[in-house]
């Protein structure tokens, strides 16, 4: 099943991780911003290999947005 926009997910706007509403504070970069607008999903699951997660800076495997509006 593609995940697409609209998953009630929203974005940190620091690291692009994409959490549940419900969590206030970001459990990658511990920021506290997030925002609802942003398009693009990733999921990064081997953080060594993916050149996507290095190219986003991304250290840690999950969910991300590719955009953050
Ligand atoms: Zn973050």
């Amino acid at each position: 099943m593609p995940r697409k926009r609209g998953l009630p997910l929203k974005a940190c706007i620091k690291c692009k991780m994409l959490v549940e509403p419900r969590i206030e504070v970001c459990p990658n970069c511990g920021s506290r911003i997030f925002s609802n607008e942003w398009t693009g999903l990733v999921i990064i699951m081997d953080v060594e290999k993916s050149l996507v997660a290095k190219k986003l800076n991304i250290k840690t495997p999950g969910m991300y947005a590719l955009k953050v509006h």
